[in-house]
């Protein structure tokens, strides 16, 4: 937990978010400026500021990340149309919160290449 982490107090309860999915490891939750008719938010309970950070013990919390996106994507009908998964990191990458997340974005068609 780092107390001046937007996505950390979203983990804690501090900060309200439209919450999808919550598990042990795993917070879901709708982006506040979506991008997409679906756009959620899927992120460790652990504080990890960037991709840069991750450690072999993180592989296993990143994969659930991954999973779990793809079972809500399910969920909502999103699996045979298809839908896109986004790790941004740092200025580059266009990274604004640094509490890793994973986007999942569906419910429209997507372009190529990303802006
Ligand atoms: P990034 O640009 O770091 O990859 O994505 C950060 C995302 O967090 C953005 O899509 C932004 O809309 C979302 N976001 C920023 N602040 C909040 C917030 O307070 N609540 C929620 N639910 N999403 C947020
Ligand atoms: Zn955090």
């Amino acid at each position: 937990m780092s107390e001046d982490c937007l996505f950390c107090r979203i983990v804690s309860g501090d900060i309200p978010a439209t919450i999808v999915h919550q598990d042990e490891r795993l917070v879901a939750f709708k982006d506040i400026n979506p991008q997409a008719p679906t756009h959620f938010l899927v992120i460790p309970r652990a504080h990890i500021a960037t991709l840069n950070e991750l450690s072999a013990e993180d592989d296993t919390v990143v994969g659930d990340m991954v999973r779990r996106a793809s079972l809500l994507a399910r969920e909502l009908s999103h699996a045979e149309n298809g839908y896109r998964m986004v790790l941004n990191c740092n200025a580059d990458g266009g990274q604004t919160v640094f509490h890793i997340h994973l986007h999942l974005l569906a419910g429209r068609p997507m372009t190529w290449p990303p802006g």
